[in-house]
């Protein structure tokens, strides 16, 4: 099996039985994202524990893309402060755009780099990063964010 066979392998996975995919009760950070160009809408929960994200969970519909990328993005997110979920934004943000070059970097990003292969398809782009964009919003204080 080649890195792309597995790569994909994830993703279906991750389409298939989206991880964390419920509300989480107030007291918590919520915002919306929309995708208008392919229709994706997305709910995402953040609980955080003074500075650290304690729970992370997403609701909505969308292709396999956007829902991938939300449910791995909820496992990367337990257990980070803010300030290493917003880093960690802009590393997928640079991996997704094709900004992020080198493979060593790519590795320490474990399941996520499985993400990569979207930047050969610009339209994808916007599905993959629509959870990244929604997440920043609910942990900077917004309510809702749209990729156009
Ligand atoms: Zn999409």
């Amino acid at each position: 099996m080649d890195l792309k066979d597995l790569y994909r392998d994830v993703i279906v996975d991750h389409n298939r039985r989206p991880r964390n995919f419920r509300e989480i009760e107030p007291p918590r950070c919520t915002a919306d994202g929309h995708n208008p160009l392919c229709g994706d809408k997305l709910r995402v929960y953040l609980r955080l524990a003074d500075d650290v994200i304690e729970d992370v969970a997403f609701e909505g519909s969308g292709c396999a893309i956007s829902v991938a990328s939300a449910s791995m993005m909820t496992e990367s997110l337990k257990g980070k402060t803010q300030s290493e979920a917003l880093a960690l934004f802009e590393r997928m943000h640079d991996l997704l755009t094709g900004r992020e070059s080198a493979a060593a970097n790519v590795s320490e990003l474990g399941k996520l780099a499985a993400l990569q292969g979207v930047r050969e398809y610009p339209t994808r782009v916007k599905c993959a990063s629509l959870c990244w964009h929604t997440m920043k919003t609910a942990l900077t204080g917004g309510q809702t964010v749209t990729t156009e």
